[in-house]
C-alpha cells in the first residue's frame, strides 16, 4: 500500500531563531505553516542561547553590512522590544587611534543612526553610563534576547501551525510542482509547495540533494558564566551595562549567587572550522582575557573569574560573512535563511520580512521604508555564490517580489 505523505502549503525546516521567526511571520499573515526539526523540540541547537546581544554595526566594515544591520536592528527592536532586556551597550573606540567625539558623532549620523540609537560619548560619560572609562559609542537601546524563550513564544499553539519534532530531513526532491521532503531511507516524509530551509549548517547537506553547493562553515563559540566573590577587587570594576567590541559581556549581576557572589557573562571564543560542542577550559581562559580588555582592566587577576557555567554553540557562517536569505533562483519555491553567524537576533528579524515577501509574492514596501534596496537584497541572496551572478543588471525591488530572476553583483569586501 502506498503511504501518502502529509502535505502542507509551506514547510519550514529548522526550529531555531531563523525558522521560528519566519514561521511566526507567515502565521501573522494568515498562512498555514508546518515547522519541522530533527530535535525533540525547538531551540535545541545554537538558538538555545539565552544571552544574545543586539546592536547595529558601526565599524569600518562593508557599507552594505552597516546599512543592513541598521535596518535589521530596527526590525528586531520592533519585533522583540517588549521582551528583550534593554540595558544599553557600550562599544569602546579602538585604542591607539586619536579619538574625535565630533567625527564619531558625524560617522554615526552618516549611518542613519539617530542619537536615540547610537551616541558618541566621552570617557567620563561612558564611566557614568556603564562603569568603564573609555571613549566610544553608547547604544541606549542595545539589548539582550533569550533566544530559547523567544522561540517558545513564537511557536505558541495556533490553529494554522503544525509542529513536527524528531523528524530529520535528509534531502529534497521535486515531483510535479511539489517538493518532497525525504528521510534517511529515501522515504518521502512530507510534501509541500514551498519549503523554507533554515537548518543552519545542515542547509548545505539538504541543498546538495538538489545540486546546490553553498559555502557554509562552522565556527564554534563558548560563552563563559563567571562567578566573582563579593569581596574580590574585581567587583568594583564590573560594568553596569553590556560592553561589546572584541567579544562582549553583559552587565554584571552583583549578589546573583546565594553566597553573595556576582555573575558576569563574557564571551565568546571564535573557533573557525570547529564544530565540537564540548566545553573547554582554554575557551574560558580566552574569555578571561576578553573580559580584561572589554573593561580596560589590564592589571586584573583573572584567576578570580571562576567559570560556573558555559554556553557552547556552533555558528554557521558563509564565505563572505553575510547571512544567506532569499529564494533560490535555480529551484522555484525553495527559500533559504541560514548563515546567521554571530548576529542571530538581527538577521532572523530581517529574514522573516524578506522570506515572507518572497513566499507570498508581495512587495517590499515595509523594508523599502527602512532603506532596504536592491543591492542589499542581492548581497544576501543565495544567487551571489553562483556563476554568472555579476553579469545580470540590477532591477527595481518591486520586480524581485515576483518570480523574475534578477541577480546582482556581490560585494567582495563584505565580511
Ligand atoms: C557563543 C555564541 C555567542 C553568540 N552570541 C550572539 C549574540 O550575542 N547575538 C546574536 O544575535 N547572535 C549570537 N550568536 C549567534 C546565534 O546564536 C545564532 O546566529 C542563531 O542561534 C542561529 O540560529 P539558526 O536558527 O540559524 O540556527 P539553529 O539555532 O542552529 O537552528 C537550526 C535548527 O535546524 C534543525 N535542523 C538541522 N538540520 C535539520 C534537518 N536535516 N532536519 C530537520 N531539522 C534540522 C536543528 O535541529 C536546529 O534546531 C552566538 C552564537 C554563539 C555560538
Amino acid at each position: 500500500m502506498k503511504i501518502i505523505p502529509q502535505h502542507h502549503e509551506v514547510v519550514v525546516i529548522g526550529a531555531g531563531i531563523a525558522g521560528a521567526t519566519i514561521t511566526n511571520e507567515l502565521l501573522l499573515k494568515g498562512q498555514k505553516v508546518c515547522i519541522v526539526d530533527a530535535e525533540s523540540g525547538p531551540a535545541k541547537a545554537c538558538s538555545s542561547h539565552a544571552f544574545a546581544i543586539a546592536h547595529p554595526h558601526i565599524g569600518r566594515g562593508s557599507p552594505r553590512l552597516l546599512r543592513l544591520t541598521r535596518i535589521a536592528f530596527l526590525l528586531a527592536a520592533e519585533r522583540w522590544g517588549g521582551q528583550w532586556q534593554q540595558h544599553g551597550l557600550f562599544q569602546a573606540a579602538k585604542t591607539g587611534e586619536i579619538f574625535d567625539l565630533q567625527k564619531l558623532a558625524e560617522h554615526l549620523c552618516g549611518l542613519g543612526l539617530d542619537q536615540a540609537i547610537a551616541r558618541a560619548v566621552s570617557a567620563d560619560e561612558a564611566l557614568a553610563l556603564c562603569g568603564v572609562k573609555r571613549n566610544g559609542t553608547w547604544f541606549s537601546q542595545g539589548a539582550t534576547l533569550n533566544l530559547a524563550s523567544t522561540i517558545e513564544g513564537l511557536l505558541q499553539p495556533h490553529e494554522n501551525l503544525t509542529c513536527i519534532w524528531d523528524l530529520q530531513i535528509s534531502g529534497l526532491k521535486k515531483e510535479g510542482n511539489l517538493w518532497m521532503l525525504i528521510g534517511r531511507d529515501k522515504e518521502v516524509l512530507l510534501s509541500a509547495r514551498k519549503v523554507v530551509v533554515a537548518a543552519s549548517l545542515e542547509t548545505k547537506l539538504l541543498l546538495s540533494s538538489i545540486g546546490i553547493r553553498l559555502p557554509l562553515r562552522p565556527v564554534r563559540g563558548q560563552l563563559s558564566i563567571f562567578k566573582i566573590d563579593a569581596k574580590n577587587k574585581w567587583i568594583s570594576y564590573l560594568p553596569k551595562a553590556g560592553i561589546c567590541g572584541d567579544g562582549y559581556c553583559l552587565p554584571a549581576e552583583r549578589g546573583f549567587f546565594s553566597d553573595g557572589s556576582a555573575r558576569w557573562i563574557v564571551g565568546s571564543s571564535f573557533d573557525e572550522g570547529e564544530d565540537d560542542l564540548g566545553a573547554r577550559n582554554s575557551s574560558d581562559d580566552f574569555n578571561r582575557d576578553l573580559a580584561k580588555n572589554l573593561i580596560a582592566c589590564e592589571s586584573g587577576d583573572t584567576s578570580a573569574l571562576e567559570a560556573s557555567g558555559r554556553f557552547v554553540g556552533i555558528r554557521c557562517v558563509a564565505g563572505d560573512r553575510l547571512p544567506i536569505i532569499g529564494k533560490l533562483n535555480q529551484h522555484p519555491n525553495i527559500f533559504l535563511a541560514t548563515a546567521l553567524g554571530s548576529r542571530g537576533v538581527l538577521w532572523s528579524a530581517l529574514a522573516a520580512k524578506i522570506i515572507r515577501a518572497q513566499v507570498l509574492d508581495e512587495g517590499f514596501a515595509l523594508l523599502e521604508r527602512l532603506g532596504f534596496a536592491t543591492d542589499l537584497l542581492a548581497a544576501l541572496a543565495p544567487a551571489r555564490f553562483f556563476a554568472g551572478a555579476a553579469l545580470v543588471p540590477a532591477a527595481p525591488l518591486a520586480a524581485l517580489a515576483s518570480n523574475s530572476k534578477p541577480i546582482f553583483p556581490p560585494d567582495p569586501k563584505a565580511r
